[in-house]
């Protein structure tokens, strides 16, 4: 009997001792190795026998899925409500035409880089790869930009009356 041989039997001498062979049960008495790794095996399966899963509260799996539906329904929706009617209803109420106009461009540019991926694939839900918040400001921030040029642009002809821009 060596001791490789009885360190295989070393599981059913723990969980059914007496479905192992006597000489088996002899051998550990008397080695020392395999005594030590009996007893290791032991104290393994006792740690083993005190941990427990953690519960998981109830309602875990409904307030997660609340909270992922409501993260769904507002993040594309969002920032295109709030830019149009910042757009149309905002303080520039003489420029709403042009303000239409920009925010059709803005939308069909996005639309156009985004169909353009790969061809024809088939439309999916466009990837929101920024986060909305950055999203948001950036065209907030254009917009701006857009509106300042052409507030400029109003001043300078009304300024010099039959400017350059009315002359022709
Ligand atoms: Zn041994």
């Amino acid at each position: 009997m060596n001791c490789s041989k009885v360190k295989t039997s070393l599981p059913d001498l723990l969980f059914a001792p007496e479905s192992v062979a006597a000489e088996v049960r002899a051998h550990v008495e008397n080695c020392a190795e395999c005594g030590k790794e009996l007893k290791e095996l032991r104290a393994t399966m006792a740690v083993m026998e005190t941990w427990t899963v953690p519960e998981v509260s109830p309602y875990f799996d409904t307030r997660m899925a609340v909270l992922l539906r409501e993260e769904q329904q507002a993040a594309p929706a969002g920032w295109l409500e709030r830019m149009r009617s910042r757009l149309l209803f905002g303080n520039h109420m003489s420029l709403r035409p042009l303000a239409a106009a920009a925010l059709a461009l803005l939308i069909a540019v996005g639309g156009g880089t985004y169909m353009g991926f790969g061809g024809f694939q088939p439309k999916k839900p466009p990837v929101v790869q920024a986060s909305p918040v950055i999203k948001d400001l950036q065209s907030l921030d254009e917009n701006a930009q857009l509106f300042q040029q052409l507030s400029s642009m109003d001043q300078d002809s009304s300024d010099n009356g039959g400017g350059p821009g009315n002359s022709l």
